[in-house]
């Protein structure tokens, strides 16, 4: 066997399979290496995917040609469109998978992947020579050659895990920590941290009384995840359950506090201040007499229900006797305790925006190990790594998404850039461009990029052309198809719209917040009759046509603030000054350049301490 590839990845979570499949679907002969097999695209935490701004990751994703999207859809078991009351920006898919049919997927996926190859085995050390990465070396003592490396090894670096005074070594409850790479890599002078997780008990869904629980159907409509007219979701839908905490909850938690890994000093390291623990919620919002959880089920075929909202890391008798006090969990047996986990993790500002590590060519890092949580945020890390390691081995453009691009630009702009004090986790807040961010529109943002570098294959590319054809030719159509008033304005009385006393343009009456395409073709039979003619994906299709025209002028407005603004984004930087011997630079700024090191001007701007008179004296030494 010839241990020799274009592309290793480390690591078969979120973020090392999207970079494997994007780097052997562009071309590179790819070898995947992980611990267990069996264990492809584990979900560490719950079975869910998506979210507010980790949706509109995903079906970034999906539409630059990535897997998480397709792989979601396909062991959805409920699936929903948060914020729906919010305007189209704020929309976010989420779903419920079932845990083991979402590695099955991954599993197919993967072994039906050209050029990709799988071996399972732990990495202990890296090769590196001249300043640049050449391979691995494995436990079982293999050598393995390589022109790049995707280091994506989540929690496992030196994990610890801890169940109230209990701790363990390793990467996910049941599983192995990794060694060596932490080492190896802080001895070439990498900066390294610890960051900390935790996650909840399960329960066996045979001793929860649902009678006592608010149920929570999900919706069975079009949306969902891919772009793809091939991917469907087919799994047998489920419900989640809402119950609550109360006092005794919350006093029989308080009775754990002195044995806590949060409080008595065993866990140090910082933990998600977004997703707290049980333990964390009683002690920081002590006035709250109660806290909302939901029952999340595991699987179609499992028992088991995951308690979302009760994370905890307390000994596992004061788990379970909470847990008793919960409406519906009295009787409830426990499949696994919570526990949290302790990890490395590598300051990411010693990255490049390609997320090729500065120090060490062609070494590429992604997921967990860049401070951030979730699996989107690895996901979308995993396929930029994937595709820049492809092109550093076959040449190419370096392939960066802006941040007007798309919520991964954000993601990777803020990590670089920003560095991270706390697990980073994506919010539509950290975007300024949420607009142009949207679901519904990832396909048309992304898509021609992902063509453009060989990752989107002619299929996905097609249906993009055809969405994009429909929807010029139905915004044409209503653009100018004349209303008058007499024809109308039941309708619009009777959806509480006011008369018209002129006609109008069919566009006109979509702009109108009472209504939509779909209800307006029940009035207007010519509009019924286009939209009956539509291909397939037309409520999809509608839905995305209707936002554009609803929200056109907003749209267009930020566009141009993205494009004024994109100016800074053109002025390269990168190696033009000495920033050591510019003293009209503050101090903080010369030591904050110093270290990011920053590509464009517009990247130092969102530097922290980097002030507009900073920037400006940037300015002038350019020529600018
Ligand atoms: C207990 C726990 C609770 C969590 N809670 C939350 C939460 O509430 N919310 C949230 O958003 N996220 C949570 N997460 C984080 C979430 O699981 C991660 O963000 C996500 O899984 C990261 O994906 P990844 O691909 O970076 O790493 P992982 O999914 O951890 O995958 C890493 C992969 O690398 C492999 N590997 C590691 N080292 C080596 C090596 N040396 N050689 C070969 N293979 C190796 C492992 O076997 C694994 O397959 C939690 C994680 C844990 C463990």
């Amino acid at each position: 066997m010839d241990f020799k590839y274009d592309v290793i990845v480390i690591g078969a979570g979120h973020a090392g399979n999207e970079a494997a499949c994007a780097s052997a679907n562009m071309g590179s002969k790819t070898l995947l290496i992980t611990m267990d097999m069996n264990k492809i695209g584990q979900m560490s935490c719950n079975p869910a995917v998506g979210g507010i701004a980790k949706g509109q990751i995903v079906r970034e994703i999906d539409a630059l040609g990535g897997q998480m999207g397709i792989v979601t859809d396909r062991s959805a078991i409920q699936f929903r469109m948060l914020n729906r009351s919010k305007g189209p920006a704020m929309w976010s898919p989420r779903s419920q998978s079932d845990r083991h049919q979402f590695i099955q997927e991954w599993i197919k996926i993967i072994a039906n992947t050209p050029n990709l190859y799988v071996w399972q085995d732990t990495v202990r050390q890296l090769i590196i020579e001249n300043g640049e990465v050449c391979g691995v070396v494995t436990a079982l003592g293999v050598e393995m050659r390589s022109k790049a490396v995707v280091l994506t090894a989540g929690t496992f670096l030196s994990g610890l895990l801890h169940i109230g005074k209990s701790q363990i070594v390793g990467g996910r409850i049941s599983e192995p920590a990794s060694f060596g790479l932490t080492e190896q890599l802080k001895s070439i002078g990498f900066a390294t941290d610890r960051m900390k997780t935790g996650t909840p008990a399960r329960i066996d869904g045979r001793t929860i009384d649902f009678s006592k629980m608010t149920e929570q159907i999900g919706e069975n409509d079009f949306h969902k995840f891919s772009f793809l007219d091939t991917v469907s979701r087919n799994l047998k839908q489920m419900s989640c359950w809402i119950t609550y905490t109360n006092e005794n909850t919350h006093d029989e938690l308080r009775t754990g506090l002195v044995d806590s890994p949060l409080y008595n000093g065993q866990i140090q390291s910082i933990g998600p201040r977004y997703c707290p623990s049980i333990e964390t919620k009683i002690v920081t919002f002590a006035d709250k007499l109660s806290h909302q959880l939901f029952l999340e089920p595991e699987g179609v075929d499992s028992q088991e229900y995951y308690i979302n909202g009760f994370s905890s890391s307390l000994p596992l008798d004061v788990q379970i006797r909470a847990i008793h006090t919960v409406s519906g969990l009295e009787n409830a047996q426990i499949y696994r305790p919570g526990y949290a986990i302790e990890y490395d993790f590598f300051d990411p500002t010693q990255l490049k925006h390609t997320l090729e590590t500065k120090l060490i060519n062609n070494l590429f890092f992604a997921g967990q190990i860049n401070g951030t949580t979730g699996y989107e945020e690895a996901a979308g890390q995993g396929l930029i790594a994937g595709i820049n390691a492809h092109i550093n081995c076959h040449g190419g453009k370096p392939f960066v998404l802006g941040r007007n691009d798309a919520y991964i630009g954000v993601l990777i702009d803020d990590l670089v850039t920003k560095g991270v004090d706390e697990p980073y986790r994506m919010f539509t807040s950290r975007a300024e461009y949420r607009l142009i961010l949207r679901q519904d529109d990832a396909d048309v943002r992304l898509t021609p990029l992902g063509y453009s570098i060989g990752l989107v294959d002619e299929h996905r590319n097609l249906l993009l052309q055809s969405k994009l054809k429909v929807q010029k030719d139905l915004i044409d159509f209503v653009k100018n198809y004349s209303i008058k008033p007499a024809y109308i304005n039941s309708f619009l009385s009777s959806n509480g719209s006011s008369e018209l006393k002129h006609g109008c343009k069919l566009h006109d009456l979509i702009l109108r917040p009472q209504f939509g395409i779909s209800d307006l073709a029940e009035a207007v039979p010519a509009l019924k009759d286009k939209l009956q003619a539509l291909p397939d994906r037309k409520d999809e299709i509608v839905e995305a046509t209707e936002v554009l025209l609803k929200y056109e002028g907003y749209i267009e407005r930020e566009k141009l603030i993205a494009e004024k603004l994109q100016r800074l984004e053109h002025i390269p930087l990168r190696g033009r000054v000495d920033y050591a011997s510019i003293l009209s630079l503050s101090t903080e700024a010369r030591q904050k350049l110093i270290k990011i090191d920053p590509e464009t001007i517009g990247q130092a701007s969102r530097i922290p301490g980097i002030s507009p008179s900073d920037v400006n004296v940037l300015l002038v030494l350019l020529g600018r």
